[in-house]
């Protein structure tokens, strides 16, 4: 018997609804589409959504919990493997303290609400240790930093109104393939976007890269990559001085205006357009059109959060977009009532949480942040030193939560040496992948398809109030893992409590008694969610506006501040930096490139890469370069090159695009497994080999500089020829 059952898909943030055939009698899915009626994707699915079906019945699927013994993994029971590890972990708390375990919560671990970061958290607290790390600082942690600095604190305007936007500008983002959550459009970007242009809404777009979503512009601003500081800080200079802000607005709301100009005053559009390689009427251009126009936003991407100056350039985007009053406001940077957190105060009142709330690594001194979901976290780049590094508070025991530092962590060689070195490495995934390898144990757990939960990653940033629960839509094999049932047995073993209403240790929780606990708090009760398959809006379907500011901005003055002692020390270091025409940064730096990293869309950082259908269409991830480079280094398509750098070297299949300008090439991250020997062309280049991580270090977040990365590349022939 077949039957219809709702669902959202887990591959990616957006949580975009779907409706699943399901075999009942064979406990099998045989089919699933987007959801119609799901009011925030309208039935949309992308290619990796439409692909999970290969996921959760791929061949190298994990089925059963494995053990590594002399380098092979055999296969072990769930509860043998957790009593193990259970032992090892009482074994090195107690000769090196609770500071010495660690988690690191990759992408996939971000989308599952009961084993996910709240839990995470918690379960750290419990043990006294406060090393949990995760991808958000791997790639933006600017996003904190900015926004502690602009407004003292957490403030949850989150969704840009593109639906009521007069102008959108994009910087180092590809909505149409990321989807990512914290820039709109996510869910559904094509429909967005199309029906915001046939309003007659203009798109600005900032990117290396003529993306997918850079075509479609009316003005694309194709910047030498790392630039963007310089850039931003033209646009404000002349939208300051030609008085094209919205002064009402930053009379009211803002402070520092006269400081941010005076350091923004030597950026005038020649400089600029020389730093930046960006025609000086195009920056121009592009500031009228955004500081013109009555309504719109400015949103922030990977792009721009990995490269160099991140926290500046973030906060000089945010900075334009408090200028010119897009915070709050219809069209702009918006709200809508959470759902499962607790409701705001009427008016709401600031929430003060602090940027750094305490705990410094013993890694270059870098500090402990609360991310924008207000989880307490360690600087990633940090961890694999705080692994290999003795002393004190050295990490010896690492879960890794849906995630593969293997091939997201800078330093390829240096991440591997730390995994090897670990005491115990516990890895938690559907498949073995490159950082599982290393593992002791590695820990089969179930497909987003097979476990209970609920949408609580886009809580606030969905196109409108709306919440999703699900149960599974088919029964996991016996003995896989939801990965809160490790982490509670292992709490129940060592002997502590977990601080979650309802939650005890005499029975073990089902997935529905830990979400009722996480989020005990909820503006709508879980058991009102759980009412409604498919999910449901709750409250107003328009976001809400002229309600947040001033009241949550957490500065003593109540105002948003463009001129931020830090931000204003930066720019004038950046100001001070030499113009160099080619990839360096420095003078004498001999770099021909810069390379910049892009989302490939038909997977989501490491995962994707195994499916069948994709290996179809591209085992590797190519290096996008200019076609005039590559006839200067006599290398055709499909050939090999050489990408170099004085750190490391990785080869990889050139594939000419006009998409880059001469002097960028572009490589995507998170495929080159560092253990498997295949050729490049069956498993890809590991773009970390070529980025240090404690070179170029953002000296906030700690964050390695993980775009437009100085670099050399040759053929690989004439380098067989000698003449690298
Ligand atoms: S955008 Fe694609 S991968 Fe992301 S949730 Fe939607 S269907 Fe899934």
């Amino acid at each position: 018997m077949i039957e219809t059952r709702k669902s959202f898909c887990r591959f990616c943030h957006a949580f975009c609804g779907i409706e699943a055939n399901v075999d009942a009698n064979n406990n099998q899915i045989v089919a699933i589409r987007g959801d119609r009626e799901n009011p925030a994707s309208g039935g949309y699915t992308c290619s990796k959504g439409r692909a999970e079906l290969e996921r959760l019945y791929h061949q190298e699927r994990l089925l059963s919990s494995k053990k590594r013994v002399n380098g092979v993994f055999t296969e072990i029971g769930p509860q043998q493997a957790l009593d193990e590890i259970a032992q090892k972990l009482r074994e090195i708390i107690a000769q090196h303290g609770p500071r010495s375990v660690a988690i690191y919560v990759g992408c996939p671990g971000h989308r599952n609400s009961a084993s996910g970061p709240k839990f995470l958290r918690k379960w750290l607290d419990a043990i006294g240790s406060p090393g949990y790390y995760s991808a958000f600082t791997v790639d933006s942690p600017s996003l904190s930093i900015a926004r502690g600095r602009f407004w003292g604190g957490p403030m949850p305007l989150n969704y840009f109104d593109i639906a009521n936007a007069d102008v959108a500008m994009f910087i180092g983002t590809n909505p149409l393939v990321s989807h990512l959550f914290t820039v709109m459009p996510q869910s559904n970007p094509f429909k967005l976007l199309r029906d915001a242009r046939q309003r007659g809404m203009k798109m600005i777009v900032v990117d290396p890269r003529r993306c997918e979503v850079a075509k479609q512009a009316d003005l694309h601003l194709q910047l030498k990559p790392g630039e963007d500081a310089t850039l931003l800080a033209a646009m404000l200079k002349l939208v300051i001085e030609q008085k094209l802000f919205n002064q009402d607005y930053v009379a009211a709301y803002a402070s520092g205006l006269e400081e941010l100009h005076d350091a923004v005053r030597d950026f005038d559009l020649d400089y600029a357009a020389r730093r930046t390689e960006v025609p000086a009427n195009l920056i121009e251009a592009a500031a009228v059109m955004f500081a013109t126009a009555k309504r719109g936003g400015i949103q922030t991407g990977t792009g721009l959060a990995m490269a160099r100056h991140q926290n500046l350039s973030t906060q000089l985007a945010m900075s334009l977009n408090g200028l010119c009053g897009r915070y709050d406001r219809r069209g702009g940077l918006t709200s809508h009532p959470t759902v499962l957190a607790p409701p705001l105060a009427d008016p709401p009142e600031a929430i003060p949480l602090p940027l750094f709330p305490g705990p410094v690594s013993r890694i270059r001194g870098i500090k402990m942040i609360n991310n924008p979901m207000g989880i307490q976290e360690m600087p990633s780049n940090t961890l694999t030193d705080e692994i290999l590094t003795p002393s004190d508070g050295q990490i010896r025991a690492l879960f890794v939560n849906g995630g593969n530092p293997a091939l997201v962590f800078p330093d390829e060689a240096g991440t591997v040496q730390a995994l090897k070195s670990l005491d115990l490495l516990v890895v938690n995934d559907l498949f073995m992948s490159a950082t599982a390898k290393f593992a002791h144990y590695v820990l089969a757990c179930k497909h987003p398809f097979e476990r209970t939960d609920v949408a609580w990653l886009m809580d606030g940033s969905y196109s409108l109030p709306f919440m999703q629960y699900s149960p599974p839509l088919v029964k996991p094999a016996a003995g896989l893992f939801h990965e809160f049932e490790i982490f509670w047995d292992l709490a129940r073993q060592i002997g502590i409590d977990l601080d979650i209403p309802g939650i005890g240790m005499d029975r073990k929780p089902t997935a529905d008694e830990m979400l009722n606990g996480l989020f005990a708090d909820a503006r709508i009760p879980l058991g009102e969610i759980r009412k409604h398959p498919g999910g449901h809006v709750f409250g107003e379907r328009d976001p809400k506006v002229n309600c947040i500011l001033p009241h949550m901005i957490c500065h003593p003055d109540k105002r948003m501040a463009l001129g931020h002692p830090e931000v204003i020390e930066e720019l004038l270091e950046v100001r001070a930096e030499p113009i160099i025409e080619s990839g360096g940064y420095e003078v004498g730096e001999k770099f021909a490139y810069r390379m910049i990293t892009y989302r490939i869309g038909d997977v989501y950082c490491t995962q994707g890469q195994n499916l069948p259908s994709v290996q179809r269409r591209s085992s590797y991830n190519p290096v996008l370069m200019n076609a005039r480079d590559m006839e200067d280094l006599d290398v055709k398509d499909g050939e090999l090159v050489q990408i170099g750098n004085d750190f490391g070297r990785v080869e990889g299949i050139a594939r000419a695009t006009r998409d880059l300008n001469q002097g960028v090439i572009g490589l995507a991250h998170g495929w080159g497994d560092p253990s498997d020997n295949r050729d490049v062309r069956e498993k890809g280049t590991n773009v970390q080999a070529l980025i240090p991580d404690d070179y170029r270090y953002d000296r906030v977040t700690g964050l390695a500089l993980m775009s437009a990365v100085p670099v050399n590349v040759t053929a690989v022939a004439r380098r067989f020829a000698g003449a690298d």
